[in-house]
């Protein structure tokens, strides 16, 4: 079966498609994208109403493009799938209004699916079936460790961030060290040139009370603030690299920390990682590190696949229709707060 995925969620307009064959084996054919990025950069972030506005130009001319990419006619689609929730209300109800008059004009099933596992379900595109994991998923909204039987669901959430995301962590900091929007990339970059025990940056969340699973990463965000505003008060230059070095090594010490240890806790043997950080060089290296020491294995996907995409929904939607799901009313509501646990919107 042929199945297309729309994401909106945020400020990528993504349309997916993929083959998934009689044993499940699944291939993408297209994964087009269309950022409105750029629009939201001289903000210092996505504004909704530019976001939503951007999709509705986009959708369409998207859809086409998959298609001619994928070699395919409306003929050949089986499903469409669609980012139901978790994201930005106005931005989210213009893939679903598109997924639904796909959907009623090709008569096939809809699958209203959730933001978050989509992001898990990507990886099965590069690396096959996956078998029960623990998915760290962090993104510009979202740091959660999720426990994920399988990806048609129930997942359940061992724990998020009790304040900003990991992601976002990354765009405020970049921020006050002068980079551009979205900061992550641009850290990421900076900081190979630099020392990443330069400034002993704290760790939020890892005593002995702490809760186990979540995550705090205003702490650190403030923590960098003071650090730069004191250098500059003293007149000494900022030195970029290694402040960016020894955030962003903050940051993935505590991720890659706790991931490794809720898969072990929950006896789960794999780690999945996901969301737009996923595609940090430095996560991917020490995540790697701490699975090999502690004998799990590691998926992540390649960073295209990691950010915000159509082909991700498209996988997840793939899973569904090989599952035989039943499909989301065409009356599916876009939920700006959708649930984790709900994979799949009845
Ligand atoms: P949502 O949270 O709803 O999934 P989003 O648009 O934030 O929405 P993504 O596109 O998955 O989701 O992630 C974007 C985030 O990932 C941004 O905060 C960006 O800075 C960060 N990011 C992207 N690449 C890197 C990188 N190499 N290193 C660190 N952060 C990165
Ligand atoms: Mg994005
Ligand atoms: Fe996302």
């Amino acid at each position: 079966g042929l199945v297309l995925g729309i994401e909106t969620s945020c400020d990528e307009t993504g349309v997916g498609i993929v083959r998934v064959d009689a044993d499940g084996t699944t291939t993408l054919l297209a994964n087009e994208i269309s950022s409105s990025v750029e629009e939201h950069a001289r903000f210092g972030g996505v504004v909704p109403e530019v976001a939503s506005r951007a999709h509705l130009q986009a959708m369409v001319p998207a859809v086409h493009r998959a298609m001619t990419t994928a070699g395919i006619t409306a003929r050949d689609v089986d499903a469409v799938a669609v980012t139901a929730g978790p994201g930005l209300s106005g931005a989210l109800l213009v893939g679903v209004a598109a997924a639904k008059a796909y959907a009623a004009a090709w008569d096939v099933p809809l699958y209203g699916v959730n933001h978050l596992a989509a992001h898990v379900a990507v990886d099965t595109l590069q690396n096959g079936p996956l078998p029960p994991a623990l998915a760290l998923l962090v993104s510009g909204g979202h740091s959660s460790l999720l426990s994920v039987p399988d990806l048609a669901g129930p997942v359940t959430p061992l724990g998020a961030t009790i304040d900003d995301a990991a992601g976002e962590a990354f765009d405020k900091v970049a921020r006050l060290l002068g980079l551009p929007f979205p900061g992550g990339p641009h850290i990421d970059r900076v900081a190979r040139d630099g020392d990443p025990s330069a400034v002993a940056f704290p760790r939020g969340l890892t005593g002995p009370r702490d809760a186990p699973f979540d995550f705090s990463f205003s702490g650190l965000k403030t923590a960098v603030a003071r650090h730069v505003e004191a250098l500059e008060r003293a007149g000494t230059p900022v030195p970029v690299a290694d402040v960016a070095a020894s955030f962003q090594e903050a940051v993935v010490d505590v991720l890659t920390a706790k991931a490794v240890r809720a898969a072990r806790e929950h006896g789960m043997d794999v780690l999945c990682l996901g969301g737009g950080v996923a595609a940090n060089s430095r996560l991917r290296a020490l995540a790697q590190d701490r699975c090999d020491a502690a004998g799990l294995v590691l998926r992540v996907p390649r960073p295209v696949l990691c950010t915000d995409n159509g082909a991700m929904v498209a996988a997840l939607g793939a899973h569904l229709l090989a599952r035989d799901a039943a499909p989301s009313p065409l009356a599916l509501p876009a939920d700006s707060s959708l649930p984790v646990t709900e994979v799949l919107v009845g």
